[in-house]
C-alpha cells in the first residue's frame, strides 16, 4: 500500500483531469438526491448509453419518491423497460416507499439513513450522500475497484474480503474530503473511459506516472476475480397467436426472472424445447390448445449467463385455457424478447407479416 503522502497528488491529478474530461450526462446536471439515486440504480450493470433515455422518461413520469412510491406493478415495469434486472426497480420502489413513510418523502441527507433504505447498499448510499449532499463517503463500484487494483497492484481477488478491504482502504485514503462527490465521480469516470476493462488507455491516464500495473505490465491481469460461470445456450420457443385484442400471453410468476411481465406462451425463455414439444408444453402449462405453424421470428436475448435464441411459431388457438389476450401497446408490460418477436413478425397493424 502506498504511503499516506501519495494521497493528495493522486486526487489532485484525478480531479484536474475530471474537470476537463467529464462527460456531460443528464444526471450530472442536478443535485436532486432522488434523480441521483435513480441514476445510480439504473447504471448498475447497465451501460451509460442505455440509461440516458429511460432515465429522462422515468423522472418525467416519477419526479419524486412519493410519485414512484404510488406506482402500480405495471407502471413500474413499463417505466423500467429497456434496462432489464427489474428487481432493481422493485427495490427502488420499496426505497421510495420507505422515504415516504419514514422521512416525509425527502431523501435523507445522511449516509447511514440512506444505507438503511431497501435496495440501497454501501455503494449507492455513498454515491448519493457524496454527490447530492457533499458528504464524505467513498463509493466503490466495479470501475473504482479496477482503477485501485491496477494502480496499486492489488493481487488479491477483489471479490473476496481481503482484496475488497484493500481496495476500499486505498480509495478512502485517496478521497478528497473537500470534493467527495467529484472525487467519486472522477474515479468512476476514469474506470469507465480510460482504465477500461479491456485495453486500458494508459497513455491518456492522468495517474499513470505511479501506476503499478502499468509499470509491471499487469493491467490485463488485474483486478483478479472468481471466473464468471460459463454461458448456457438456450434454444427457447414460444407461440405467437394474434387477434383483434392483441396477442395471447401469460404473466410470469413471482420468483422467476422478469416476474410480473407478460410473455408469449411456451415453457419460458430459460427452457429449451423442440418444435414438436411446444404445443404439448402449452397444453400442460395453460390448458390451451394450439395449432403451430412455421417460425416467424428468431430473436437473441441474454439473461444473466443464459444466451437465449427464441424462435416464435405462428399459431392459432382452438382453446386458450388460462392464457389471456394482451394489447400490443407500449403500456403493456410484454417482456423484451416478446417485443423483439413482435418487431420481427408483425406489421404496423399488429397482423403477421405475409
Ligand atoms: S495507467 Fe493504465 S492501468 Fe494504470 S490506472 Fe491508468 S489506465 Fe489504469
Amino acid at each position: 500500500m502506498p504511503r499516506r503522502a501519495d494521497a493528495a497528488p493522486f486526487a489532485a491529478r484525478l480531479l484536474r483531469w475530471f474537470a476537463a474530461a467529464r462527460r456531460d450526462l443528464p444526471w450530472r446536471r442536478t443535485r436532486d438526491p432522488w434523480a441521483i439515486w435513480v441514476s445510480e440504480i439504473m447504471l448498475q450493470q447497465t451501460r451509460v448509453e442505455a440509461v440516458r433515455a429511460p432515465y429522462e422518461r422515468f423522472l418525467a413520469r416519477f419526479p419524486t419518491p412519493a410519485s414512484f412510491a404510488a406506482a402500480s406493478d405495471d407502471e413500474l415495469l413499463v417505466a423500467w423497460r429497456g434496462l432489464g434486472y427489474y428487481r432493481r426497480a422493485r427495490l427502488l420502489r420499496d426505497g421510495a416507499r420507505a422515504v415516504v413513510a419514514a422521512h416525509d418523502g425527502a431523501v435523507p441527507a445522511d449516509a447511514a439513513a440512506l444505507a438503511e433504505l431497501p435496495g440501497v447498499g454501501a455503494y449507492t448510499s455513498a454515491a448519493v450522500a457524496s454527490i447530492a449532499f457533499g458528504l464524505v463517503a467513498v463509493a466503490v463500484d466495479g470501475n473504482v475497484e479496477r482503477v485501485v487494483a491496477r494502480h496499486r497492484g492489488v493481487r488479491e481477488r477483489v471479490d473476496a474480503a481481503p482484496g475488497r478491504r484493500a481496495v476500499r482502504a486505498q480509495a478512502e485514503a485517496w478521497l478528497d474530503a473537500a470534493q467527495p462527490g467529484d472525487f467519486n465521480q472522477a474515479m468512476m469516470e476514469l474506470g469507465a473511459t480510460v482504465c477500461a476493462p479491456t485495453s486500458p488507455r494508459c497513455g491518456d491516464c492522468p495517474v499513470a506516472a505511479d501506476c503499478v500495473a502499468r509499470a509491471e505490465g499487469l493491467a490485463a491481469e488485474l483486478p483478479r476475480k472468481k471466473p464468471p460461470p460459463a454461458p448456457i445456450d438456450v434454444a427457447a420457443r414460444a407461440a405467437l397467436v394474434v387477434g383483434p385484442q392483441g396477442a395471447l400471453g401469460c404473466r410470469i410468476a413471482a420468483g422467476q426472472p422478469n416476474a410480473g411481465q407478460i410473455e408469449l406462451p411456451g415453457p419460458g425463455v430459460l427452457v429449451s424445447v423442440d418444435a414438436d414439444g411446444l404445443a404439448d408444453v402449452v397444453r400442460e402449462r395453460f390448458g390451451a390448445r394450439l395449432r403451430l405453424g412455421g417460425v416467424v421470428a428468431t430473436v437473441k436475448h441474454a439473461i444473466t449467463c443464459h444466451r437465449i435464441t427464441l424462435r416464435a411459431h405462428a399459431a392459432t388457438a382452438s382453446g386458450i385455457g388460462s392464457l389471456q389476450w394482451h394489447p400490443l401497446r407500449d403500456d403493456t408490460p410484454w417482456t423484451t424478447p416478446s417485443r423483439k418477436v413482435f418487431r420481427q413478425a408483425l406489421g404496423d397493424d399488429g397482423a403477421l407479416r405475409a
